[in-house]
């Protein structure tokens, strides 16, 4: 499949779950794939490297702390370098922190809004004229839920995943008459790193196993009772990306098992 034969994406937190399945699936499809996020960065390389290996499209990977503008510029300019711009932008990184307002720690509060929030506008308006000289480009903003509903004790993470959707619309108003397209999707619990943590503190404060607690955290919020998959975000991605969604602009497109339909 060479949907994208001749684009470049780029992924930030491309290493590891929703961003990881979204790299694999563009590169399948022909596209270039910069990766970007921490960790196990090799094993994150070989299979998005696979799937690329079939369709002839090069992965390569930046490092940069996207909580750091210096070091987003950095990532562009790579991109420019290696791949001649960014054609497909897809704003994944983000990170979570549980607590009550009165509680949360100011220092995680700036790092959630950095890395979850800010580093979507750094990127977007760096690859911007890029695009609009090509005439040609997408933006997929990875929101959540929490985009449009909140939790208790995630202010940080609403207030942010909030934001980029907001970011989103101005940024579908403001390319309107172009072909380039912005829109974020808002998923809901997907069973990743991001989520473990959440099903093993519950189990913990519980005394649950990690099974109940599972069963539970689903339970509470969303209604089919089961995770969505990366593999499934990842074909919306390329929905989102393709010439068929040329006129979708500016939506926050759920695919969370009925969560805010409630
Ligand atoms: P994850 O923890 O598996 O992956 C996060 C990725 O971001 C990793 O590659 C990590 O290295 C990278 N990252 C973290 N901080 C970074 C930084 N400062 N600079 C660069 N990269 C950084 O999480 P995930 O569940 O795959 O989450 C991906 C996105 O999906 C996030 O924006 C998250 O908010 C969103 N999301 C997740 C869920 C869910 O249920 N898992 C639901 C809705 C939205």
């Amino acid at each position: 499949m060479t949907q994208f034969a001749g684009k470049s994406a780029l992924v930030t937190g491309s290493t590891s779950g929703i961003g990881l399945g979204i790299a694999g699936a563009l590169a399948a499809r022909g596209a270039h794939v910069l990766l970007n996020g921490f960790g196990d960065v090799e094993a994150a390389l070989a299979t998005v490297g696979d799937a690329a290996a079939k369709s002839g499209a090069r992965v390569a990977h930046h490092a940069a702390d996207v909580s750091k503008p210096a070091e987003v510029e950095a990532m562009m300019r790579y991109a420019d370098d290696v791949f001649g711009g960014v054609d497909i932008l897809v704003n994944n990184a983000g990170i979570q922190h549980v607590a009550p307002v009165e509680e949360f720690a100011p220092e995680r509060w700036d790092a959630v809004l950095a890395i979850n929030l800010s580093s979507a506008f750094h990127t977007t308006r760096l690859a911007l004229p890029r695009m609009r000289r090509k005439g040609w480009g997408r933006i997929v903003n990875v929101a959540s839920v929490h985009g449009l509903v909140a939790s208790a004790h995630k202010a940080a993470y609403v207030a942010a995943k909030h934001g980029l959707v907001g970011l989103t619309k101005v940024v579908a108003l403001e390319t309107a008459r172009t072909n380039i397209t912005c829109n974020a999707v808002c998923p809901g619990w997907v069973l990743t790193p991001l989520v473990q943590a959440q099903v093993e503190a519950r189990a913990i404060s519980g005394g649950l196993d990690l099974e109940v607690a599972r069963d539970e955290l689903l339970a509470e919020k969303q209604p089919s009772g089961q995770f969505v998959t990366p593999e499934q975000l990842a074909e919306l991605v390329c929905f989102l990306s393709s010439d068929a969604a040329a006129q979708v602009r500016g939506v926050a497109w759920t695919m969370d098992g009925a969560w805010t339909a409630q």
